[in-house]
């Protein structure tokens, strides 16, 4: 397909019936803050993932919106707007049944050398822009067009339009520029693309198998917040995506490294996480705890083999050791652990007809039993089923208690581990 993109007049602002988008469509909070503003004589669009969504005609998520009104003036005009975020501030307005807008003021793209200068006295420049600045110093087109909500009229000063009638992610700007700037961007190109099913564009595909390593550079709390959004929605694809582009290790250290190599343990995660997307589909509620736990199940589950060795202490070792990236909350890390070791003991009591009942008394026997269900069932359990029913299908006679080997009590210390 010829990708070349011809730089359109801007804006291009395309009104009804020229888009699909109807007002209905659009949260009603959200049409009162661009309301407000605009009857106070603000600029303010509708911008982001909504309209992206609501163009393909697909149920969109979060309604942002960007007016030209700075943080303050937003703030005194509305009565629970809070300002939020240090380095670029934008508005909550809070609703009534726990609705909240986010409110961005249109902003420029930030040179690098304002971003991490040496602090000085003088007052930093402005981070603040024009519609078509702002529109600029997005990630990819498509993500980049204004809904004007009075004029029932798409701005689109970037060429998203077209790329989302060619079905393809352009990145805004040189992709080898915007990728060094922020190499979250990949993942997003790629997120995007296999979310939607849209190509990449050329170059920026090439730019893709180049750069893959600078994701390693990331803020491990970045990657953290990426992959909540991937688990947030549908996984599958974009993991598959991640370990074309041989970005899996960037994230996941040696975990990453072995579902790229090996193609048999990720056709395994896979069907696990087409199990888990399906369960989200349905509405069922994981935690992130179950998702993390069967994201590094394939991985994981060789530890589980050994008999009479302390998991936690080897499972807690092998994640330390992985060169992992993402900055996992320790919490976090104790929850998928605690899930892990349950599942994997679930999984033997299934084969050998010993179950340490003790175990469900712990506050994450659900879960597991639940991560147990979607691994080996491909699906979460029904209302009246539960592990104790699968125990007892498979041990009409009830099995056998197995019983703990006695060792010294740990301190709860080592339980949590290191950082990794
Ligand atoms: P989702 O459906 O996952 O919410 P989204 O496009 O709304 O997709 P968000 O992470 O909610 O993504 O970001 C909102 C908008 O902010 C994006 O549509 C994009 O315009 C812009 N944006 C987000 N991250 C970046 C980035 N790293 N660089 C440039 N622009 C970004
Ligand atoms: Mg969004």
């Amino acid at each position: 397909m010829d990708d070349s993109q011809s730089v359109p007049d801007r804006p291009v602002i395309v009104t009804k019936p020229g888009h699909s988008i109807s007002r209905q469509d659009i949260d009603p909070n959200a049409l009162k803050v661009v309301f407000r503003l605009q009857r106070l004589g603000f600029t303010a669009y509708v911008t982001g993932g909504a309209v992206r969504d609501l163009l393909l005609r697909r149920p969109a998520k979060d309604f942002d919106v960007v007016t030209n009104a700075r943080p303050g003036q937003i703030k005194k005009r509305f009565a629970n707007a809070y300002v939020i975020g240090r380095r670029f501030r934008l508005v909550h307005v809070h609703f009534g049944g726990g609705g909240i807008i986010e409110v961005a003021t249109f902003r420029r793209a930030v040179e690098r050398s304002e971003e991490s200068g040496p602090e000085d006295e003088s007052p930093p420049p402005s981070p603040y822009g024009t519609p078509e600045e702002d529109a600029f110093r997005r990630d990819i087109t498509i993500n980049a067009l204004f809904y004007d909500v009075i004029n029932d009229a798409v701005v689109d000063y970037v060429g998203g339009l077209e790329d989302l009638a060619r079905k393809i992610v352009r990145v805004i700007g040189d992709p080898a520029e915007r990728f060094s700037e922020d190499p979250v961007r990949i993942w997003r190109v790629l997120r995007h693309a296999a979310r939607l099913g849209f190509s990449v564009e050329e170059s920026a595909g090439r730019e893709i198998s180049v750069n893959a390593h600078l994701i390693a550079a990331c803020p491990g709390a970045r990657l953290y917040e990426e992959l909540n959004r991937d688990l947030a929605s549908e996984t599958k694809p974009v993991l598959t995506a991640l370990r074309e582009s041989r970005i899996l290790r960037h994230i996941f250290g040696k975990a990453g490294e072995a579902y790229e190599i090996d193609d048999r343990l990720f056709s395994e995660l896979s069907s696990i996480l087409e199990a888990v997307d399906r369960a989200k589909t349905a509405g069922v509620p994981l935690s992130l705890g179950e998702m993390y736990a069967a994201l590094f199940w394939p991985w994981a589950k060789p530890l589980f083999e050994e008999s009479g060795v302390d998991f936690h202490k080897i499972l807690n070792d092998t994640l330390r050791d992985s060169g992992m990236r993402i900055n996992i909350p320790r919490a976090l890390r104790a929850d998928f652990s605690q899930i892990l070791i349950i599942a994997a003991a679930m999984e033997r009591a299934l084969h050998t007809g010993k179950m340490r009942w003790s175990l469900a008394r712990r506050p994450l026997f659900g879960e597991a039993a639940r991560l147990h269900f979607l691994i080996f069932k491909g699906r979460p359990p029904e209302k009246e089923e539960s592990f104790e029913t699968l125990f007892r299908q498979a041990f009409p006679g009830g099995g056998s208690e197995r019983r703990r080997r006695r060792r010294r009590p740990r301190r709860r210390r080592q339980d949590q581990g290191q950082p990794f």
